[in-house]
């Protein structure tokens, strides 16, 4: 900054009034025995200019230098100064003749250098005032930027602490996972191990093998139907799953439950012993095995009955024909149920001619009727006939 913008600029002069130490590094500057004051005198011989620049100097900006205490002494003010002076054993001839006399503080002394244009030391202290404040505008700088510093490393310290805390919680939990997947581990070790145990049982082993479901399958039959020796549970199971199925298996078979297993699968042999297991599967009153839930609750009874009647409508005999389930007793008639001993099969024709009328009445009409077709159906009903009162 140029120094003679502390000549051009009142404000900047309030700025700086009060660094007047700078007076003294510039040049040993002599005071008045009160060590406040300069005389006009003295204050020219500082800035090494004559008393009328000065002058001039501090009437132009006179309002200036009677803010900074600049005062004229007249009258017994001056009279009580010069006895002050007198005491002090310091009073110069020039004051002591003179009608006035003006004192000037050191905030006077340090403007009246920020005005001076002409003076080489007024110039040293205008430059030396804006390199100081240049200086310490530095050092606050600096300073601010230390404290600065400080408090950042501050919050640095304070969020290490925070972070190491952080580590040490996961470190713990990461202790204690660890933990637990040991135990983890152990616990799968020792489920494998009861696995391996289940496999090597004899229940497990019959479920993963057929073979050994089947066995089992037959066993539980034979108990069912008090049959306690397994020969006979073997023997007796072949004879009422060949009439369940409605199949006679074929003379000297090698292996018949591997027959069995091959042709009907574990599936049919569980449903069927499961069913009469569960009294859902019965005998009728001449020894079948009739589904009491019907003949749409398995794949079994409708195709035995197909077969039976060779495939053939049980009426009109046709078999190039679509057979379905024909209720003898007409649906929605009492007594009608969906239990194969009501049910043979019919083409749609016949089953729809007869809708539900009496069987017997509206065969007998038809031109395809015959003594032994009646039998035959009369027979499939006996057959597989069971009294519901058995089973309320
Ligand atoms: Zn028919």
């Amino acid at each position: 900054m140029n120094e003679l913008a502390l000549t051009e600029s009142k404000v900047m002069r309030e700025e700086y009034i009060n660094r007047d130490n700078v007076l003294d590094r510039v040049k040993a500057l002599i005071l008045l025995p009160d060590n406040m004051n300069v005389t006009v005198e003295m204050v020219a011989n500082y800035y090494e200019v004559d008393k009328k620049t000065l002058e001039k100097v501090v009437e132009r900006h006179n309002d200036e230098f009677v803010s900074d205490g600049l005062k004229t002494l007249k009258g017994s003010e001056l009279k009580d100064f010069k006895g002050y002076l007198q005491n002090v054993g310091n009073l110069s001839d020039d004051i002591k003749f003179a009608p006035s006399l003006t004192l000037i503080p050191r905030r006077a002394i340090l403007r009246i250098g920020m005005l001076l244009r002409d003076s080489e030391i007024a110039k040293q202290v205008r430059t030396y005032l804006l390199n100081v404040e240049n200086n310490t505008t530095v050092e606050i700088k600096f300073q601010s930027l230390i404290e600065n510093s400080n408090i950042k490393l501050q919050q640095l310290n304070n969020q290490n602490i925070e972070l190491l805390n952080q580590a040490n919680w996961i470190n713990d939990q990461n202790k204690s996972l660890h933990i637990e997947v040991n135990c983890l581990k152990t616990d799968l070790c020792e489920m494998k191990s009861v696995l391996e145990d289940m496999k090597n049982n004899y229940i497990f082993k019959m479920y993963e093998n057929p073979s050994y479901k089947y066995n089992d399958l037959i066993h539980r039959f034979g108990y069912k139907l008090n049959i306690l020796q397994e020969n006979f549970q073997f023997n007796k199971f072949n004879k009422e799953f060949q009439n369940w199925i409605g199949l006679v298996f074929p003379d000297n078979l090698p292996n018949v439950k591997q027959y069995i297993l091959n042709n009907f699968g574990i599936d049919e042999v569980e449903k069927f012993v499961n069913g009469i297991l569960t009294g859902r599967i019965v005998r009728s009153n001449k020894g079948n095995w009739v589904d009491l839930n019907g003949y749409t609750q398995n794949d079994i009874e409708f195709e035995r009955i197909k077969r039976e009647f060779n495939n053939q409508c049980a009426y009109c005999s046709r078999n190039n024909v679509s057979i379905i389930p024909e209720h003898i007793i007409p649906k929605h008639k009492e007594k009608s149920t969906d239990i194969i001993y009501n049910i043979i099969p019919a083409c749609i024709d016949c089953n729809r001619d007869k809708f539900d009328r009496n069987m017997k009445e509206w065969f007998k009409e038809q031109s395809f009727y015959s003594d032994i077709k009646l039998d035959k159906i009369k027979n499939h009903y006996e057959k597989y006939y069971v009294d519901l009162k058995n089973y309320k």
